[in-house]
């Protein structure tokens, strides 16, 4: 028997959930705080584009998404390392030609969307979550006139990301572990616009990476020529958020630290004021599931920093298992949601300590192993 699914979030791992619910015969509403992307204008809220990899593909490809999305992905190969003194290196993921791939995260998200509501799928907008009565599986939600909204869910799923209200609801029950644990790292965006005559400024096929001992910047392209910096650093301490309030401190600091990178940001100062400072966040919680009735999904149940580029990768390999789980046990939901919860709460705990370690890989030990490789060729 199909099931009246409840999905909170359309996110990139709700839509995509949503689709694969569909097309297994289910009714699937989702229920979203924001507006509607397509539509609306405005900020995304976090990374303007992300790197996919091959789990992430894995799960479009159940979507029917995939080819729609290679043609706007944008492979990287390896990372380029720009290195303090102004010289560069590249170090090549993988020996076969592997690639991983920039995608756009609201074009992703648009189309998963569209997607959705093409087979069926209803997305409620504005309709934010407030809690989750989990024992009895009753959503409240708050609309934007002030007015508050009940609705009985049959079969319910968070994926409203890293502060998932049923993430939040299930805290209230008994023998729930669960943490939240803020990096003392935050993260800007930033902007290299394409050249006077619409081309590219640096390397297309490649992840850019500044590594600078315990901050970094890493840019990624996208497919109108330009490129999206994301800048990583302490909030507060020697080169920290804390001590760039000026413009003139700013300039004088990418000037010392970027200086190779400088003259490709024309808006720097602007960009550097204008966009937010962001923090990051890791959450573990356990349980991920209750009897047959609910389940989280994606960063609600695995919020990680994103240093690995596996969060959503992650979160749409959860659906391609949960998918797999539904071929084999049909419609047994506490099977299902055990097993999931089972095979998927390892994985999600493995990353979430990955991405961690990665940080330091990325913004230390890279450079040191470039500088002494490009120091050997030298010398050769
Ligand atoms: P989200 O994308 O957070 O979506 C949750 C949705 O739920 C949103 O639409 C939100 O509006 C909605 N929502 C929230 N609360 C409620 C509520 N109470 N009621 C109703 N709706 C609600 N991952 C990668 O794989 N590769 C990368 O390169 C990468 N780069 C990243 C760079 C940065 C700077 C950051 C911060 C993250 C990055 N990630 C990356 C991680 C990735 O963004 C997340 O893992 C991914 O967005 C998780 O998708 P999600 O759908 O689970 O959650």
């Amino acid at each position: 028997m199909s099931r009246q699914v409840s999905i909170l979030g359309a996110g990139l791992v709700g839509s995509l959930l949503s689709v694969i619910l569909k097309k297994k015969g289910h009714e699937v509403t989702l229920y979203e705080r924001r507006p509607d992307m397509r539509t609306a204008s405005g900020y995304a809220g976090r990374s303007i584009n992300l790197a996919m990899s091959a789990r992430g593909w894995k799960g479009l490809e159940l979507a029917g998404l995939r080819e729609d999305l290679e043609a706007i992905a944008i492979p990287m190969y390896g990372r380029q390392l720009h290195m303090p003194d102004g010289s560069q290196a590249y170090q090549s993921y993988s020996k076969n030609n592997e690639a991983i791939y920039s995608v756009s995260r609201g074009e992703l998200n648009k189309r998963l969307m569209t997607l959705a509501e093409q087979n069926g799928v209803s997305i409620k907008f504005e309709h934010k979550c407030s809690n989750v009565d989990v024992a009895n599986n009753k959503l409240n939600f708050s609309l934007p006139d002030g007015s508050t909204q009940a609705v009985q869910a049959d079969l319910l799923f968070g994926a409203d990301g890293a502060f998932s209200a049923l993430r939040q609801s299930y805290t209230h029950m008994d023998k729930v572990n669960c943490s939240q644990n803020y990096l003392e790292y935050g993260y800007k965006e930033l902007n290299i616009p394409a050249g006077k005559d619409g081309e590219m400024m640096m390397e297309k096929n490649a992840l850019h990476i500044w590594p600078r001992g315990n901050y970094m910047m890493i840019a990624l392209p996208n497919t109108d020529n330009t490129f999206t910096c994301t800048m990583f650093m302490p909030f507060e301490g020697p080169n920290s958020f804390e001590k760039l309030k000026t413009e003139a401190e700013v300039k004088a600091f990418f000037d010392e630290k970027f200086g190779d990178a400088v003259p490709l940001m024309p808006t720097l100062i602007e960009d550097f004021f204008t966009n937010p400072t962001s923090s990051l966040i890791t959450t573990h919680i356990m349980p991920w599931h209750y009897k047959d009735k609910s389940a989280l999904i994606g960063d609600a149940a695995h919020a990680i920093v994103p240093f690995y580029g596996q969060g959503m990768n992650a979160g749409f390999e959860d659906c391609t298992i949960l998918s797999g789980l539904m071929d084999v046990h049909g419609e047994d939901w506490t099977t299902i949601l055990n097993e999931y919860e089972r095979k998927r709460k390892p994985n999600g705990d493995a990353v979430a300590a990955l991405a961690l370690q990665n940080f330091v890989e990325m913004r230390d030990k890279v450079g040191d192993t470039a500088f002494l490789e490009r120091k050997k060729i030298e010398k050769e």
